[in-house]
C-alpha cells in the first residue's frame, strides 16, 4: 500500500459530537468490497434494521448505496442517533465515507495529500474537539486507504483559463505559492475579514491577466508580493467603499444562494412530482425576489446542534425578500473569525479548486468560494428575520454556514455549466465585489 504525506490545516479542531445529522442527510455509497463486507454482517429486523426495503440499493453498473428509513435518516442510524455497525463490528467495518467525513482529501503532488473539513458538520463550524494536527495517525491510515490502488492525476489544478492567454498550469511548488499567498491575505486580522477578501479578489484580477509561462519561482513570490501589496494600499482600513448591486446580479445571485441552501434527504427525493413543484415554484419566487422567502429544506444537522426550527415553526416570521437588505451589524469579531476559519481549510485543503470542485481553476474556484460569504450571510439573516431580529448572531451564521457549505462544491446542481457561468458572470460584471459588500453590513 502506497503512503501519502498529509498536508493538514492548522487552525481546526474536530471531534464527533454524535449528534447524528450526516446519517440523516448525506447519501452514502459503497464499494463492491463493502456491499459483501455488509451482507456478511448478517443485518435481520431483530438488529432493529427497517425491513420495507433493501438494506443496500443498486444504483448503476457496479455502483451501491446504503438504503434509508423513512424519514430520510440511514438505514443503519439507531433511535439514539448512533450507527449500529459501529455499534456491532467497531468503526473500522463502517464504510469508508462514513469513516471520513467531515474530513475531505485532495491531492498535492504526486506523493501528497492535503486534508480539508467539510463546515456541514456543526462539530467543525463549532470548532470543538481536539485539533487536527494531533490527528496525524488516524488521518493518515484514513488517507492511505483513500489513494490505495486508485489513479490519480498529478498536475495542479490551471490557475485561470483567460481566453487571451490561454488555460495557465504552474508546478505544484508555483500552486503552493499562490495558496501561500491566499493564507497570508486572510491571516492578517488588522482589518476586518471583508476587507482581506476583497483585497484578494482585486489582486486575483491581476493574476487573471497574467501568463506563468516565465513567471516561476523566485519570479513568481516578486509578482504575489507586488499584487498583493498593492491591493493593501489600495483598500488600507476598513472604510469600505460600498456598491449596491444590479437587479441582474441580484436574480443571479438569488438564484446560486438557493442551490445552495436545498438539503434534499432521501425521503424528499422519494416524494417525487410534490418535490418537484416545490422546487419550481421556490425557483419562481428566487428569481422575482418579491413577497415572502419560500421553505427550503433545512441542514438536519444544523437543525439539531443549533435547536433549529427556523424552516417549520408557526410562530416564526415569513421573511419577505425585502426585509434582507438592511444593515444586520455582520461584521463581528466572532463572525469574521468563523469566515477567517472558513477559508483558511479551504484553501490549506485545496477544497475550492481543481478535482475538488468541478474541476474549476484557482480564480474560478476562490471566486466561487468568495460567493460564500454573501450567501451565508444572507441566510444568516433570513434566520434572523425569521426569528425577529433585525441583527444577525454568530449562531445564525453558524447555522447558515452548515446549511451551505453540505452544498459547495458538492451539489452536483452547483456543478452545472449554468451555474458555474453565473459565478464567472457574477466576477467579470464586478457585481461579487458588490454582493460581498453590501451583505457584509
Ligand atoms: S453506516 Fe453508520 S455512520 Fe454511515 S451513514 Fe449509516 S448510520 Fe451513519
Amino acid at each position: 500500500m502506497s503512503s501519502s504525506s498529509l498536508q493538514l490545516p492548522v487552525i481546526q479542531n474536530w471531534s464527533c459530537h454524535n449528534c447524528g445529522g450526516c446519517c440523516r442527510e448525506h447519501l452514502i455509497e459503497i464499494t463492491e468490497e463493502e456491499k459483501r463486507r455488509i451482507d456478511k454482517q448478517g443485518w435481520t429486523a431483530a438488529d432493529g434494521i427497517a425491513t420495507e426495503r433493501p438494506i443496500i440499493q443498486k444504483i448503476g453498473k457496479g455502483r451501491y448505496r446504503l438504503s434509508h428509513q423513512n424519514d430520510g435518516a440511514c438505514v443503519f442510524l439507531d433511535d439514539s442517533g448512533l450507527c449500529r455497525i459501529h455499534a456491532k463490528f467497531g468503526e473500522p467495518a463502517k464504510p469508508l465515507a462514513c469513516r471520513v467525513y467531515p474530513y475531505a482529501y485532495h491531492p498535492t503532488g504526486e506523493k501528497s495529500l492535503a486534508v480539508s473539513l467539510r463546515f456541514s458538520c456543526p462539530s467543525v463550524v463549532q470548532n470543538l474537539g481536539s485539533a487536527v494536527t494531533d490527528q496525524r495517525i488516524e488521518l493518515q491510515k484514513l488517507g492511505n486507504q483513500i489513494v490505495a490502488g486508485k489513479k490519480r492525476d498529478h498536475s495542479a489544478p490551471l490557475i485561470h483559463r483567460n481566453s487571451v492567454h490561454g488555460p495557465q498550469q504552474v508546478n505544484w511548488p508555483d500552486f503552493h505559492r499562490f495558496l501561500k499567498a491566499f493564507d497570508v491575505a486572510f491571516a492578517d486580522t488588522s482589518v476586518d475579514f471583508v476587507v482581506r477578501l476583497m483585497r484578494v479578489l482585486s489582486w486575483l484580477e491581476l493574476v487573471e491577466q497574467s501568463q506563468f509561462q516565465t513567471i516561476k519561482g523566485d519570479k513568481l513570490n516578486e509578482f504575489l508580493e507586488l499584487v498583493t501589496n498593492a491591493s493593501v494600499k489600495a483598500q488600507p482600513d476598513n472604510d469600505l467603499p460600498l456598491h449596491r448591486p444590479g437587479r441582474l446580479a441580484k436574480v443571479m445571485f438569488r438564484l446560486l444562494t438557493a442551490q445552495h441552501a436545498r438539503h434534499d434527504t432521501e425521503a424528499d427525493v422519494r416524494s417525487g412530482l410534490s418535490m418537484r413543484l416545490n422546487l419550481l415554484s421556490a425557483a419562481l419566487k428566487y428569481t422575482t425576489g418579491f413577497g415572502t422567502v419560500p421553505v427550503l429544506h433545512g441542514s438536519q444537522s444544523a437543525a439539531t446542534a443549533f435547536e433549529d426550527s427556523a424552516n417549520t415553526s408557526p410562530e416564526q416570521h415569513r421573511a419577505r425578500f425585502a426585509e434582507l437588505e438592511g444593515e444586520f451589524n455582520c461584521r463581528t469579531a466572532g463572525i469574521d473569525e468563523l469566515f477567517t476559519r472558513y477559508f483558511r481549510v479551504k484553501i490549506q485543503g485545496i477544497h475550492f479548486c481543481g478535482p475538488a470542485n468541478f474541476n474549476t481553476t484557482l480564480v474560478e474556484g476562490f471566486h466561487g468560494l468568495a460567493l460564500m460569504y454573501p450567501i451565508v450571510l444572507w441566510l444568516a439573516r433570513l434566520r434572523a428575520v425569521r426569528n425577529n431580529r433585525s441583527t444577525v448572531s454568530l449562531v445564525d451564521v453558524q447555522t447558515a454556514l452548515a446549511t451551505a457549505d453540505h452544498n459547495f462544491a458538492y451539489s452536483p446542481a452547483l456543478g452545472l455549466k449554468s451555474a458555474l457561468q453565473r459565478v464567472s458572470l457574477l466576477a467579470k460584471m464586478k457585481q461579487l465585489t458588490s454582493l460581498i459588500g453590501w451583505y457584509s453590513r
